[in-house]
C-alpha cells in the first residue's frame, strides 16, 4: 500500500510545510493511517473462541468449501478501533459546516431519529396486512396533507424514491396526460433552462422527449422571451426550477404558467429548493402542474452518500388521475392502499417503486413539519435567506457575486475574483479544506465561470457564519497576494491530498487483492 503521508505523486508537495506534515507513522496527530481490513487481517486470529464445530461431511452432498473463505482474522479491539477509525473519516453535517450549494445539508434533529426508532413504526414490515398497519398508513396520509397544504396543490404521489426519482414520476403524469389527449405523438419537446439541474434533462431524455434549452438572462433567470419563441404544437411541457440553481426566485413565473399552458403544454417545477420558500409561497398558486419535493433537502432528513431520500410529487387536478400506485385511500373503515391500476378509478401510469414509498423518510419529515408547526416552518425558510444573504453582503466585496440583488437559500459566486491569480475555483476549494470546512458546490450551475454555490441553510448559527466568512476573506486575501503554490498544494492537512478523482470515477477500485 502506498505511503500514507504521500499525495498523488505528480503533485508538488508545499516545500517545508509539507514535510512538517510527513510522520514516520504516517498518522498525523491523533488522526490514525488506517489500513484495509484485509491487509491489517491475520490468518488463525479471531476474536472469539468458537468450541470446534461437529462438521458432518455428507450434510452438504460434497458441495464443501475446499479452501480458506479469506476472511481478515482480527481481534475484537482490532475491529473496534478499524471501524471507528473509519467513522471518523467520514465528514457530515454532524461534524461541521458543509455549504454543499443546492443540497441542502441542514441539521438532522434528534427528535426526527426517535420518533422514526419508536417501536411501532420502527418495526413496520412493508408486507404485514393494512388492518396492522392502520397507524402507518395515517402517517404517510397526514404527511400528504400537510405536503398538499404547503403547496396548495389537490394531490400527491407519495412514492418516489428521490429527487430524480419524482421528476421521473411527475413527466411519466404528464407523458400519460398527454396519451390521453392523444397528443402523444406530437408533443415531443420538452423546454429546460440551461441553469437546471442535470437530473431535468436526464429524466425528460429518459422518458423519450428532446430537450431544448432556454437561455438565461444576464440577471440569471429564465429569458421569457427565448421560452416564448420556443412555443409551439410540439411542446409538452417546460421544466422550471424554482427557486432557481442560481439562487435565485424566476420573477416572471406566473408569465410563464400561463404561457406554457396556453401553449397546450405543462408546467413542471422542479421543488427541490422548496427549503428557500417553504409556508411563504405555494407553488399552487403559481400554476405549477407537478413538482416533486426533496423531503431528505427541506424537511431535514439525513442524506448524502447515496442515502434513502425522498421525493413525493405534487400534482394539479388535471395531472392527478395519471398519479402512480400504490396510494393510500380512507374510508369510514380506515385506510386502505390502493396497489393496483385494476382496483384505481382513476388511470395511473403504473408503479414506480417497490412497497410504498421511503417509510423511515416520511416519519422524519413528518416530525420535522409538527416539530416546527407551519410558523416553525416559515421561520425555518426565512432563516435559510437570511443566512444567504448575509455571506453575500459579507463576501461580495472581495469575492464575484455572480448576480446583483438578493438571493434566496444559497448565493452564486463566480472566479473572476481569482482572475490572474492562478488560483482556480478547484484549487480554492481544496484550501478550504485545509481550514475545516467543506467546500460549497464547484463549476454548478454551468451558467457562470468557475462557480461556487454556497448554502448555508438555516441551521448555521451566526458564528459559524462568521468563522467561515474571516476563513474566505483571508484564502482570497492570500490569492490575490500572489501565493497561488499554497492553493495548488492544498489541501496538505488531510490523510489523502489530490486524488485522480476521474480515474476514481471512470476505473473505480473496488475489490482488494492481495499482493501475488
Ligand atoms: C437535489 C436536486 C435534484 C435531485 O434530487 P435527488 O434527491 O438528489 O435525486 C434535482 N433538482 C435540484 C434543483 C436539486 O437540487
Amino acid at each position: 500500500m502506498a505511503d500514507m503521508s504521500q499525495g498523488r505523486s505528480n503533485v508538488p508537495h508545499g516545500g517545508s510545510q509539507a514535510a512538517a506534515n510527513r510522520t514516520i507513522s504516517g498518522s498525523k496527530g491523533l488522526e490514525l493511517a488506517e489500513p484495509l481490513i484485509f491487509e491489517m487481517g491475520e490468518a488463525g486470529r479471531c476474536g472469539v473462541d468458537f468450541a470446534d464445530a461437529k462438521v458432518s461431511n455428507d450434510r452438504l452432498n460434497g458441495m464443501r468449501r475446499k479452501a480458506a473463505v479469506g476472511l481478515p482474522g482480527l481481534s475484537e479491539p482490532q475491529v473496534v478501533r478499524h471501524y471507528t477509525r473509519l467513522s471518523q473519516k467520514n465528514f457530515g453535517i454532524d461534524s461541521g459546516f458543509y455549504p454543499l450549494g443546492s443540497c441542502t445539508m441542514k441539521h438532522n434533529p434528534r427528535i426526527n431519529e426517535r420518533v422514526a426508532r419508536m417501536k411501532g413504526l420502527g418495526d413496520l414490515h412493508p408486507l404485514q396486512p393494512t388492518s396492522t398497519a392502520q397507524g402507518a398508513l395515517e402517517l404517510i396520509d397526514t404527511l400528504a396533507t400537510w405536503i398538499k397544504t404547503l403547496c396548495n396543490m389537490p394531490a400527491v404521489a407519495m412514492s418516489p424514491a428521490a429527487g430524480a426519482h419524482g421528476e421521473l414520476c411527475g413527466i411519466m403524469s404528464i407523458k400519460a396526460a398527454l396519451e390521453a389527449r392523444g397528443e402523444a405523438a406530437t408533443r415531443t419537446r420538452f423546454l429546460v433552462p440551461e441553469s437546471a439541474h442535470g437530473t431535468n434533462p436526464a429524466t425528460a431524455a429518459a422518458c423519450g422527449f428532446t430537450v431544448d434549452s432556454i437561455p438565461a438572462t444576464e440577471r440569471g433567470r429564465v429569458d421569457i422571451a427565448a421560452f416564448k419563441a420556443k412555443l409551439g404544437p410540439d411542446v409538452a411541457g417546460i421544466m422550471l426550477t424554482n427557486p432557481n440553481t442560481c439562487g435565485l426566485f424566476e420573477n416572471d413565473i406566473i408569465d410563464i404558467a400561463a404561457a406554457i399552458h396556453e401553449a397546450g403544454g405543462y408546467f413542471y417545477c422542479d421543488g427541490a429548493n422548496f427549503n428557500a420558500i417553504v409556508g411563504r409561497v405555494r407553488p399552487g398558486d403559481l400554476g405549477v402542474d407537478c413538482m416533486h419535493l426533496n423531503l431528505h433537502k427541506t424537511f431535514s432528513t439525513p442524506h448524502g452518500g447515496g442515502g434513502p431520500g425522498a421525493g413525493p410529487v405534487v400534482l394539479s387536478a388535471a395531472l392527478a388521475p395519471f398519479a402512480p400506485v400504490p396510494y393510500v385511500i380512507h374510508d369510514a373503515d380506515g385506510f386502505e392502499m390502493v396497489e393496483h391500476k385494476a382496483d384505481s378509478d382513476a388511470q395511473p401510469f403504473g408503479r414506480l417503486k417497490g412497497f410504498h414509498g421511503q417509510m423511515g423518510v416520511f416519519i422524519r419529515a413528518l416530525a420535522f413539519m409538527l416539530s416546527h408547526g407551519a410558523e416553525g416552518l416559515l421561520q425555518a425558510s426565512t432563516d435559510a435567506v437570511l443566512n444567504a444573504n448575509y455571506l453575500r453582503a459579507k463576501l461580495q466585496d472581495v469575492m464575484s457575486v455572480s448576480f446583483d440583488g438578493m438571493c434566496m437559500h444559497e448565493v452564486l459566486f463566480d472566479d473572476r475574483f481569482l482572475k490572474d491569480t492562478g488560483v482556480t475555483t478547484l484549487d480554492f476549494a481544496k484550501a478550504m479544506i485545509d481550514e475545516g470546512f467543506h467546500p460549497m458546490t464547484m463549476y454548478f450551475p454551468l451558467v457562470v465561470h468557475g462557480a461556487l454555490l454556497m448554502e448555508p441553510t438555516e441551521s448555521e448559527s451566526k458564528d459559524t457564519l462568521d468563522l467561515f466568512i474571516k476563513t474566505l476573506r483571508g484564502l482570497t486575501a492570500r490569492a490575490k497576494a500572489g501565493e497561488a503554490q499554497s492553493f495548488k498544494d492544498a489541501p496538505v492537512l488531510t490523510p489523502r491530498r489530490r486524488l485522480d478523482e476521474t480515474a476514481a470515477a471512470r476505473k473505480p477500485v473496488l475489490r482488494w487483492t492481495p499482493e501475488a
